[in-house]
């Protein structure tokens, strides 16, 4: 098809040219004495992204599931208790990698569509006057429901319950994209990946900790090899991987970093929330619902739209590709068929998304899902055009 395959799956996301041609390199000895001023500029500047001056980042060939593997087995020990909130395919996914890594994992239940609920944390950590628990799991952007916890308030709630966990976060669909503050929330092991916010192809695992999950690699006894990080910060501190490292990921991270921070990161997020308004009010006007429970929750990386029972939304994402070239995101789990997802992070600006609305709408129409054509489009119209700077 010619014309540009329109990506608006939640990650992979759209890699910029620049990112393309910077990781179009010949290999090169990465022992040499010039390697370190990449590696060490590299995992500097990924701190600012993760918003701490105290923390350090890691960068694995990998993906953001082998990040999960990393922050449980660097911080716990076999057998430990985790407490963790299940609200979505992902933060079922990092239950299920703590489970077969061992771990005894209490889940809190919530609605697929909710938020991560402080309080329930609060309540069960004041329960375990022992300190069994070792470290909270949670999923800051649920990719699966469209749904942004508050990270900040979870913290809070741990230090209300006066509770020493870990607090271990995925933050693979929004570090990168979304307001992160690693050090403001007291977060421990922070998870994410290059495919979504970072704008690379998939192939990195990145991780960033806090001071007191570098403290706990030294005590963690999980057994670990590839994935242990004490050989990173071994070579890390002097420019090199324990391994050979993935050289083109590398340099296509140090041309992300440069767009990222040349930006800045505040501007970053709040390029995201007003993208992010053009899509739920395009949803609205086609009076379609989203995910989301609360809609103060609303993900400014994704939106999950419900389509009615009569239909299907693998259907809906088949027309999009088939006849649009338009990749749409699919429903995930036990919200396969039922929902279908726009990624909205990365790369991307005001009228790559009204193509993707538009493209969007035709498809719900073929699709025999009565919406009006032009509705969703318009509505994002009017707020790209009144919220422009
Ligand atoms: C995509 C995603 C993952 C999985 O990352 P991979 O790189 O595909 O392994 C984990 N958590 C969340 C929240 C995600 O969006």
């Amino acid at each position: 098809m010619p014309g540009r395959n329109f990506l608006f799956v939640p990650g992979p996301t759209n890699v910029p040219d620049r990112i393309l041609r910077a990781m179009h390199r010949a290999q090169e000895d990465h022992r040499s004495s010039t390697f370190p001023e990449l590696t060490k500029g590299i995992l500097s500047d990924l701190t600012k992204v993760f918003g701490t001056t105290k923390g350090q980042a890691f960068v694995l060939p990998s993906s953001g599931t082998a990040m999960w593997e990393t922050a449980i087995v660097n911080s716990l020990s076999p057998g430990d208790k985790v407490l963790a909130v299940r609200n979505g395919q992902f933060s079922h996914l990092f239950i299920d990698a703590a489970q077969r890594l061992g771990m005894q994992v209490e889940i809190i239940e919530a609605e697929w569509g909710a938020a991560v609920e402080p309080a329930a944390i609060q309540a069960k950590l004041a329960e375990d006057t022992a300190g069994t628990i070792k470290a909270v799991l949670v999923v800051h952007n649920e990719t699966t429901t469209g749904v942004t916890s508050d990270i900040g308030a979870v913290r809070a709630a741990m230090n209300a319950a006066n509770h020493h966990a870990l607090l271990l976060v995925d933050g693979v669909s929004s570090v990168g994209s979304l307001d992160f503050r690693l050090d403001e929330w007291g977060v421990d092991f922070a998870i994410a990946g290059s495919q979504k916010g970072f704008m690379m192809p998939a192939g990195l695992g990145i991780i960033c900790l806090g001071p007191k999950g570098l403290a706990a690699i030294a005590t963690a006894t999980c057994p670990r090899a590839f994935f242990d990080l004490r050989d990173h910060v071994t070579h890390n501190a002097n420019g090199y991987f324990p391994y050979t490292p993935s050289l083109a990921h590398l340099y296509g991270l140090r041309e992300a970093l440069d767009m990222l921070l040349a930006e800045g990161m505040a501007n970053v997020a709040a390029r995201h929330k007003r993208l992010g308004e053009g899509v739920r009010r395009a949803v609205k006007a086609w009076n379609l619902s989203v995910c989301t429970k609360d809609l103060t929750c609303q993900s400014d990386t994704v939106t999950a739209i419900v389509v009615p029972p009569s239909a299907d939304a693998e259907v809906v994402r088949d027309i999009a590709f088939r006849k649009y070239n338009l990749a749409l995101g699919a429903g995930l789990g036990p919200l396969r068929g039922k929902v279908f997802r726009i990624g909205h992070l990365g790369d991307l600006n005001e009228l790559m998304l009204l193509g993707a609305l538009a493209g969007t709408e035709m498809t719900l129409v073929d699709a025999g899902i009565p919406i009006t054509l032009g509705s969703g489009v318009a509505a994002a119209q009017a707020w790209y055009r009144e919220s422009a700077k």
